[in-house]
């Protein structure tokens, strides 16, 4: 369970539904994991006397504060995008939230993205330095402004010629005037998926950065939008087009491994395959390399459960829930001074004595990234009466940040990127403690590096980084606490 890995953002849009905000808010529910620090929907109504227009709700917060019924009948339309926003380029305020409004010349336009692209600063220093000025300081406010210059009327061809300067990773959904569009970057580094459904006599289409939220609303999945791929939905039906062949970089794509390990919700299907099946791969996997003597076989709840039912099926040892997790919490708590040890772990996590009690355990965990966390986990299972600790991990060593999205401390801050296995160990205070190899993680996945990013993992970033810019969210206590091993 991470302490600092923060998921990045998530994305809908709706095309041809009579109640269009209203599913946009419920795809948004489905994907409240994916960002938990603002929401917004823009939907475009077209009844209006004139020019079609954007009606807009954005507000910092979760999508159940951020709306109500009130809100949500004031976005009139059969069209709307969606977005729900955990901030890795720019700060988070409202004017950061999304979907980002303009009134082009072509138009109105929205802008949800998911992702990061990493030349944004040489991007915006160059549109400043001709004279943009930008409302806000996250980096999706550069497609605006880049398709604001473009010379055509055309959305799709100006954007296929402006796309080609972003560096990185970009999932976006587009509202314009009279089209939806949705497109992912060359490498299709963020997931987006398509689906329809039913609306009266017609079709509705959906896209939504992960299927759990087609599954919500009740929308049938038709496939993944392609890396490199301008979908375009309006009136006439459904076109496509590339607006990257593959060409420019020598790998066909670089899919986040790290939305199987732990960003995507175990029931979404994410660049193809069941993220929960992934999972519990991932812990056969891990079983097989990393065997124990032990008694019972416990996940990190809820993100370690899948791979600790792989782990306990291949191994024969039993699973259990040894850790209840309060799901009630909410981001912050009044925490007393001094008087209950751990309580910040201990109000998500208990341990239960009776599982626990005289037993030799193995805990499972889906990834291991300051350490913080997990000693602490490790302490409250001993505390618990456990006779042995057992840490395995089913990812590999966490060792570089990542510039495509997610929100990760810097790389001296990843413990294991200045660690030895048998340094995290002790400072955990694990009995044994094992990570999945990077092999493994490809068997189990029955895939391989040419096809995913895993430079979080394995240092091999799929882009240049040239410009690159982060975040930096780092909280100075836990670097302290990290430095401390
Ligand atoms: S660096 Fe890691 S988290 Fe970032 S895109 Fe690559 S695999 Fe995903």
């Amino acid at each position: 369970m991470k302490n600092s890995w923060k998921e990045e953002c998530g994305v809908f849009g709706i095309w041809n539904h009579p109640e269009a905000a209203k599913l946009t808010y419920l795809g948004l529910y489905a994907m409240q994991h994916r960002g938990q620090e603002s929401a917004g929907i823009v939907s475009l109504d077209t009844q209006t006397a004139g020019q079609p227009i954007h009606r807009i709700h954005k507000s910092l917060g979760l999508v159940a504060d951020a709306f109500s019924e009130a809100t949500l009948a004031k976005l009139t339309g059969s069209v709307a995008i969606g977005h729900v926003r955990y901030s890795t380029t720019g700060d988070n305020s409202v004017v950061n939230a999304q979907p980002l409004t303009s009134e082009l010349l072509t138009g109105p336009l929205a802008v949800a993205h998911n992702g990061n692209i990493v030349n944004s600063s040489t991007l915006r220093t160059a549109l400043q330095r001709d004279g943009a000025i930008f409302q806000a300081t996250s980096d999706t406010e550069i497609l605006l402004h880049l398709l604001a210059k473009h010379p055509s009327n055309d959305l799709v061809s100006a954007l296929t010629e402006v796309l080609k300067n972003l560096v990185g990773a970009y999932s976006f959904v587009i509202l314009a005037r009279d089209r939806l569009v949705a497109l992912r970057d060359p490498l299709g580094f963020r997931p987006l998926v398509l689906g329809q459904m039913k609306s009266g006599s017609g079709l509705c289409y959906v896209v939504a950065s992960e299927t759990c939220a087609l599954d919500l609303i009740g929308a049938q999945l038709v496939r993944e939008i392609e890396p490199g791929e301008i979908v375009e939905i309006s009136s006439e039906g459904i076109k496509s087009s590339r607006f990257s062949d593959g060409t420019q970089s020598t790998r066909k794509s670089a899919n986040c491994v790290f939305e199987h390990v732990y960003f995507s919700r175990p029931d979404s299907v994410v660049f193809g395959k069941s993220v929960y099946d992934s999972r519990k791969k991932f812990g056969v996997k891990l079983a097989e390399e990393s065997p124990i003597d032990a008694d019972i076989v416990i996940p990190v709840p809820d993100s370690g459960v899948p791979a600790a039912i792989g782990y306990s099926q291949k191994s024969g040892i039993p699973f259990e829930f040894g850790i209840i997790r309060n799901h009630y919490i909410g981001r912050t708590f009044i925490q007393p001074a001094q008087s209950v040890r751990d309580v910040g772990v201990k109000i998500k996590l208990n341990p239960q004595t009776e599982i626990l009690k005289d037993k030799r355990v193995v805990v499972i965990d889906d990834s291991l990234v300051r350490g913080t966390t997990s000693q602490k986990i490790i302490a409250l299972i001993r505390q618990a009466g456990a006779k042995e600790v057992h840490l395995r991990i089913a990812s590999p060593p966490t060792t570089g940040p990542c510039y495509y999205g997610v929100d990760t401390p810097q790389k001296s801050e990843l413990i294991a990127s200045e660690h030895s296995l048998e340094d995290i160990r002790k400072h955990i205070g694990a009995d044994t403690l094992a990570y999945l190899s990077e092999d493994g993680m490809w068997k189990a996945l029955n895939s391989g590096p040419e096809r995913f990013c895993a430079a979080c993992f394995n240092g091999e970033y799929p882009t240049s980084l040239k410009g690159v810019e982060t975040k930096k969210t780092t909280d100075q206590k836990d670097k302290s606490q990290a430095k401390q091993i």
